[in-house]
């Protein structure tokens, strides 16, 4: 479904993702790891455009997404592809990020009505639909401050869902969670798992990486280092020593 080769961003002197490649199959959950800093958060949004990639291509369904490159940086080529490709791939944040004067129906109405210009009424009908599978159709007239975090982040991913994406990323999506929240995130996440939807999670949470992730990735300095099953990754014979080492202070 995604593939990502040589992927580069830099900050100014600081590369902060260094020659990225990767494919994700449909179906397939890949988990990424590694210490702060290291460049997960900015793949993540290189992926989904959020950031203009300064080398390297991204291939979404076969279709390169469309950058041109202008003094050096490869941008978006147009608006549309933009668009395209945000309604395709849907995006989680560590900070909910919803629109705080739009009830938790408008959150997840939003998307459809602005964006694919959806009628209203179907628009409701689909939000619904989507707050049910996350567990809060009860909550649909509330504003987003009266909910719990964890409320919100399930808000926010019944929001990316109304788009009907074919692929989610989560980036840290209960680390601003109190542990006693973090829980329900995940039955989520695992719900859509089962489901079949194709994704790529950042999480510092080992044991649900453990459990979710078809494949893990971890990544130092911006670079990929290694990737491999859950199994061998967390198992006793990890021979990478900083890889150990990180999962040792994890866990
Ligand atoms: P964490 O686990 O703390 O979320 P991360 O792996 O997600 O870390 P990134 O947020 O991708 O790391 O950051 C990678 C590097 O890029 C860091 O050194 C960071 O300081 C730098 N960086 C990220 N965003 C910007 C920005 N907008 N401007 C300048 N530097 C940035
Ligand atoms: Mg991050």
């Amino acid at each position: 479904v995604l593939e990502l080769q040589e992927i580069v961003k830099r900050y100014g002197n600081l590369t902060a993702v260094d020659g990225v490649s990767l494919s994700v199959a449909a179906g397939e959950k890949v988990v990424v790891i590694g210490p702060s800093g290291s460049g997960k958060s900015t793949l993540l949004r290189s992926v989904n455009m959020l950031e203009c990639i300064d080398g390297g291509h991204i291939l979404f369904e076969g279709r390169d997404v469309g950058y041109v490159t202008r003094k050096g940086k490869r941008v978006p080529d147009a608006q549309k592809n933009i668009c395209r490709l945000r309604s395709e791939i849907g995006m989680v944040f560590q900070h909910f990020h919803l629109f705080p004067h739009m009830t938790v129906l408008g959150n997840v109405m939003e998307g459809p009505v602005t964006v694919k210009k959806m009628d209203r009424a179907e628009a409701c009908e689909l939000a619904c639909m989507m707050l049910e599978k996350v567990g809060l159709s009860d909550k649909k007239d509330v504003f987003p401050a009266t909910l719990s975090g964890g409320q919100k982040q399930r808000v926010a991913i019944a929001r990316a869902l109304a788009m009907q994406p074919k692929m989610m990323l989560f980036d840290e999506p209960t680390s601003a969670l109190d542990p006693e929240l973090v829980g329900e995130v995940f039955d989520t996440i695992r719900a859509l798992a089962k489901d079949g939807m194709t994704m790529i999670i950042v999480t510092h949470q080992m044991g649900f990486a453990r459990e979710i992730a078809d494949r893990v990735l971890f990544m130092e300095n911006g670079v990929l280092v290694d990737s491999g099953k859950p199994a061998d990754f967390f198992g006793s014979c990890q021979e990478n020593d900083r890889i150990s080492s990180f999962l040792s202070r994890c866990m």
